[in-house]
């Protein structure tokens, strides 16, 4: 169990990422109070960035609204719209076998607990998480590339097991601030605390992170000295 001062560190870094990130929430589009088009664009945001799923995304819940749609769709029908992601024909095959199953199984409604979630083609631990807590509200925190890393970095955690990282934010944050911490520590991982140079000059929280494994900024590299010149020959004098 961490302890109070513990905890008390960890409430003035999310404080402080409030105050720097006020606007910080899920990035990827998708209708409000429709968790179907939440999964779905979560499943397309595997190894492929937001700004790319959002591109497709409008086509496609144009082309198929809900679930059902999808349900009666074809893989092949659901490649033609996203064909700019990456491993779009396996995408497109988790998205029509999720269909089905939340048909057939869950009475065509996206189910509300993690490990049914999980039990869906294309969706892990992570998009569970993030469905459960976007959709839902649910208290949980989805452990991503940003959000393991730059808890590392602060000496939130130690682990890089995900659920590990998640065992320990959900210990040291009120549950109630869960899913915004998730939020603003993508927004921070994204824009401020990058993986190869962390802006730490211009970082809201810098006071309360440990820089894990972050270099100092390296030290202005003093200017060679030049090799002294070779003493002139002399020469004799010409007769
Ligand atoms: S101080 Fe640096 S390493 Fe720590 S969170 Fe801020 S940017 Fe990242």
């Amino acid at each position: 169990m961490p302890t109070t001062q513990q905890r008390a560190r960890a409430l003035k870094i999310l404080d402080g990422l409030a105050e720097r990130f006020p606007e910080a929430k899920i990035e990827l589009d998708f209708r409000a109070h429709d968790p179907w088009q939440l999964l779905v664009a979560v499943v397309l945001s595997a190894q492929s960035t937001d700004a790319g799923v959002n591109k497709v995304t409008p086509a496609l819940f144009a082309a198929l609204p809900d679930v059902r749609a999808f349900a009666a769709a074809t893989p092949q029908q659901v490649e033609g719209y996203i064909k700019s992601l990456g491993l779009f024909r396996n995408k497109a095959k988790s998205l029509v076998g999720a269909a089905q199953a939340i048909v057939a199984k869950h009475g065509g409604e996206v189910p509300r607990a993690r490990a049914l979630l999980e039990e869906l083609p294309g969706v892990g631990a992570k998009s569970a998480a993030v469905i459960v807590a976007n959709a839902f509200g649910e208290p949980a925190i989805a452990v991503d590339t940003h959000v393991g890393r730059v808890s590392r970095r602060m000496g939130l955690t130690t682990n890089d097991d995900p659920s590990k990282v998640e065992a320990d934010l959900t210990a040291l944050l009120p549950r109630e601030r869960l899913l915004e911490a998730h939020h603003s520590l993508i927004w921070h991982g994204r824009r401020i605390c990058h993986a190869r140079k962390p802006r730490c000059e211009e970082c809201p929280i810098e006071r309360w992170c440990h820089k894990v494994g972050v270099e100092p900024p390296a030290t202005r590299a003093r200017p060679l000295k030049r090799p002294a010149r070779p003493a002139r020959r002399e020469t004799a004098p010409r007769r």
